[in-house]
């Protein structure tokens, strides 16, 4: 029962690690689009992007099975599986992107595209943008001020220089265009010179392509390639965390750093990557990468290894096979348009914004002041759990309901959480 098993998580595996939902959702399997409770119900899955083809999808499953039958082992050694993964991969960057290092977990990633920035550099600091999470380690929570301003949080370090979230619906510069891209990237040139006024350089810049833990923020055109500018006219490298967003997400793009015209530097990979095995990577430029040259440099046990090249690979397989990324684009531009309308029936709706499928509804109890109906929020994420949907919040104030279903979703699943979320609106206690 949930109540045995919340008791014993609380004993053994410390206080810190939180559930969804007010009354936590036991769930024994998962297949498709779905989650299912031990007595079968089940849960259409609106926000899980880990398992990007689908849970447990046949043929991924299938692939780890047979190579964890045969073989299983580190870079230590030669084998096929980790070059025609690499290769595979690379193949869907543009130039120069042609270097891979595999890891186990987006942070892993993170924290590498760090070192290897500093060390190309010789530099120290680091340009984040508010309101970020890029993961877990000492070095990323210090650049992750969704974790450092949270509570227990205690400010950033003096190599951190964090710039204002480029946010068209709350922020000083409103819209998507490309004035409002120019005038947020400005913060950047700033946060450059106050790094060169203390007689440095910038080492990076980081970035998502699409905002995650900031609130589902699509960043206003020319964003990036702004700032991009200001970064490397410093001698900085650019950063671009794809970890939630990429393999096809974006819909109109397989790397959502693509819909803003630029090639970063370094791009950090994780999350979809193995559908839900462990496997992550940092693509970088050879010029980049030849940073670390002695060998000594950085190693990673687990990482690149067989099974994970063979789910990796499949990943790669299906969603090209299955028309994946096409299908991110459109029923995520359905899902947006049906969201959308919502703003015409609930007062409570201030923005609906996303591509592909990567959505964001940010609720405001009022649209002037943008007072965030963050209790409104967290009530129909548990409402939705009734009716059989899973969603979550996000963003700093959360309230943002966010939407990011395994990509397998369809038109049918877009009208049926839709409808569940019209109902859910149109109670009497919203
Ligand atoms: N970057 C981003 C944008 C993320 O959202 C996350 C995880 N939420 C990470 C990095 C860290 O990934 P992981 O949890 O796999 O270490």
């Amino acid at each position: 029962p949930a109540d045995e098993i919340m008791a014993i998580r609380q004993r053994h595996l410390g206080k810190n690690l939180s559930v969804a939902y007010d009354s936590p959702l036991k769930i024994v399997r998962g297949m498709g689009g779905f989650l299912y409770t031990e007595t079968g119900q089940p849960f259409m899955d609106g926000v899980n992007n880990v398992c990007h083809v689908g849970h447990c999808h046949p043929r991924v499953v299938a692939a780890g099975q047979r190579q964890m039958a045969v073989l299983n082992t580190n870079t230590r050694y030669l084998h096929d599986h980790i070059v025609e993964y690499a290769r595979r991969l690379l193949d869907t960057f543009p130039d120069p992107l042609s270097v891979c290092f595999f890891v186990c977990s987006g942070s892993e990633a993170n924290e590498l595209a760090l070192r290897l920035a500093r060390t190309f550099t010789g530099q120290r600091d680091i340009i984040t943008v508010d309101g970020a999470y890029h993961g877990n380690t000492q070095g990323l929570v210090d650049i992750s001020p969704y974790k450092h301003d949270g509570p227990g949080g205690r400010g950033a370090p003096d190599w951190v220089q964090t710039v204002v979230m480029p946010c068209g619906y709350r922020g000083p510069h409103k819209g998507t265009g490309r004035k409002t891209g120019a005038a947020y990237a400005r913060y950047v040139k700033t946060a450059v010179d106050c790094i060169e006024a203390g007689g440095r350089r910038p080492a990076a810049f980081i970035c998502e392509s699409m905002l995650g833990c900031g609130g589902q923020v699509l960043l206003p055109d020319g964003y990036l390639w702004a700032a991009f500018e200001h970064v490397r006219a410093a001698g900085g490298v650019c950063i671009a965390d794809e970890v939630q967003v990429g393999f096809g997400r974006a819909g109109t793009h397989f790397w959502a750093f693509e819909t803003q015209g630029v090639v970063p530097d370094i791009v950090t990979l994780g999350k979809p990557m193995g559908n839900g095995h462990p496997l992550a990577a940092v693509v970088t430029t050879p010029e980049i990468a030849g940073a670390f040259h002695n060998g000594m440099e950085y190693f990673n046990t687990y990482g690149g290894n067989p099974v994970s090249c063979a789910v990796g690979m499949a990943v790669l397989d299906v969603i090209q096979s299955e028309g994946l990324q096409e299908n991110a684009r459109t029923v995520g531009a359905y899902l947006l348009q049906r969201l959308s309308a919502l703003k015409e029936t609930s007062p409570l709706v201030g923005d609906v914004r996303g591509l592909g499928l990567y959505l964001g509804v940010e609720l405001v109890t009022d649209h002037e002041t943008l007072a965030p109906a963050t209790d409104h929020a967290a009530y129909i994420c548990n409402r939705m759990k009734d009716y059989g949907f899973l969603i979550s919040t996000d963003g700093p104030l959360h309230n943002v309901l966010k939407l990011k279903p395994p990509i397998v979703f369809s038109r049918k699943d877009a009208d049926a959480l839709v409808d569940a979320l019209e109902k859910v609106f149109a109670e009497d206690c919203l």
